[in-house]
């Protein structure tokens, strides 16, 4: 047995937060990988050490003095590295860093030391190897990540070693300049790692345990999902959950390795298992509600619309043409309406109008603003009937306005469109009849 352990920046905010992990790593001998994150906040008040380099490295950029706010970051370290009572200097690593601000290395490198500097730490804790992950990890001349030279360079390395610690969130273009992935990207990184070690488990801890069927800031301590299958996170994510990096699922997707996302705080939770495929069916029909607001509706109306060919394609042109993507497009016989986010369209609502117009000859083009699309996912409504029919009588006894249904034929996931002032109230009744009253 052989697993990847990524550790958030919350589980690795201090000696303390440290020494958790420390006891989590040594309970298992199969936990032979680990991915860290830079120390993140210890407090709400707190800062994450990534966004003190950012800041840091801003000061650097504009030709101002840094050295204070290095200071800052330094003693972050210090109070880990004393409190573990480690034999350990980072000074030429911070010199080395100091050299490089001034030479304008870039938001990436500078964002990247803080990964790069807990790795260090972390590999001299457990006596663990420490990779760069420049040195695996890679980006090609237009920085998109470059999965299979990555993986086969990094698969070769690991088969060599038996412990390592592999910093997350960056890698190097192929002129070996540090570039990182967005913001939360050590997920990936232990995605990646996980591919190419090829273990059994990719263990990912942060500070909840697991996803929960909806978000906890509409509806109070709301039930936690043991098991989700990639597709249905696919469908919550995209709408807004925070617990994982996106795109972290799609290397360990393609070796069928599941993820295990579990509390540091709390290790003995069994935390969400995300999988490939299971026959364990969900506690209850839908395994997540997730949604978001600030959308908005074009529909165009035109009769004969259903015969005239290639109606949709020149329609859907017109929103490429724009770069607007479309988020679901529901239509009838002589309508079809199209769901944009409104930040998007609004600067270039008039010129879509008039592109549409041109390309359509439409009857008429009625715009509606401030909607909110709202996902219900679960893989058990396949096989249950009702679900829709359960949905809607309670968002009728909520007082709730339906604006839009989208059901596709996967029957994996059903989306509601209201209006933004309904979205919580919206998530709370629906949440309630599957949840609340499992009948
Ligand atoms: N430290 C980086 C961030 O704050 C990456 C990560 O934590 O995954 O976004």
């Amino acid at each position: 047995m052989k697993k990847v352990v990524k550790f958030g920046g919350s589980s690795l905010a201090s000696a303390e937060q440290f020494m958790k992990v420390g006891k989590i790593i040594q309970a298992d001998e199969a936990r032979r990988y680990v991915v860290p994150s830079a120390p993140g906040k210890r407090n709400s008040a707190d800062t994450k050490v990534t966004d003190m380099l950012y800041a840091t490295y801003a000061l650097a950029k504009d030709g101002k003095d840094f050295s204070k706010d290095m200071a800052f970051i330094k003693a972050r370290y210090q109070e880990i590295i004393n409190g573990l009572k480690l034999d350990l200097s980072l000074e030429k690593e911070f010199d080395e860093i100091a050299v490089n601000f001034k030479k304008k290395a870039g938001e990436n490198y500078a964002a990247s030391r803080g990964e790069y500097l807990n790795g260090i730490i972390m590999a001299n804790y457990l006596g663990y190897e420490f990779i760069d992950a420049a040195t695996v990890i890679f980006f090609d001349e237009d920085g998109n990540f470059m999965a299979e030279k990555t993986n086969d360079v990094l698969s070769e390395k690991l088969k060599k070693i038996e412990k390592a610690v592999i910093p997350g969130f960056y890698g190097a273009l192929p002129d070996g300049t540090v570039k990182t992935f967005s913001r939360g990207g050590s997920d990936v990184t232990g995605s990646i790692v996980a591919r190419a070690a090829k273990v059994d488990v990719y263990e990912n801890w942060t500070d909840v345990s697991g996803f929960m069927v909806c978000d906890p800031r509409i509806v109070d301590d709301p039930q936690a999902i043991d098991i989700i299958t990639y597709k249905e996170l696919r469908e919550l994510s995209y709408m807004g959950a925070s617990v994982l990096h996106e795109d972290a699922i799609f290397p360990v997707r393609k070796e069928g390795i599941p993820i295990n996302i579990k509390n540091t705080n709390a290790p003995e939770d069994s935390g969400t298992w995300i999988v490939e495929n299971t026959c364990q069916k969900s506690k209850y029909v839908i395994t997540g509600i997730a949604g978001k607001k600030g959308f908005c509706a074009v529909g165009i109306d035109k009769d004969m619309m259903n015969s005239e060919i290639g109606f949709c394609r020149k329609a859907l042109q017109v929103f490429e043409d724009y770069n607007i993507s479309i988020e679901h497009m529901p239509s009838g016989i002589d309508t079809m309406t199209v769901f944009v986010h409104q930040s998007e369209f609004e600067q270039k609502e008039q010129e879509v109008l008039a592109g549409l117009h041109k390309e359509l000859q439409p009857d008429m083009i009625e715009l509606e603003s401030d909607l909110a699309l709202i996902a219900v996912v679960g893989r058990g409504m396949k096989a249950t009937r009702g679900t829709a029919g359960r949905i809607f009588s309670a968002l009728a006894h909520a007082n709730i306005n339906v604006k839009m249904i989208d059901q596709g034929s996967s029957e994996l996931n059903i989306i509601i469109g209201v209006k933004n002032e309904d979205f919580e109230a919206a998530i709370k009744a629906i949440y309630a009849i599957f949840v609340e009253v499992q009948l």
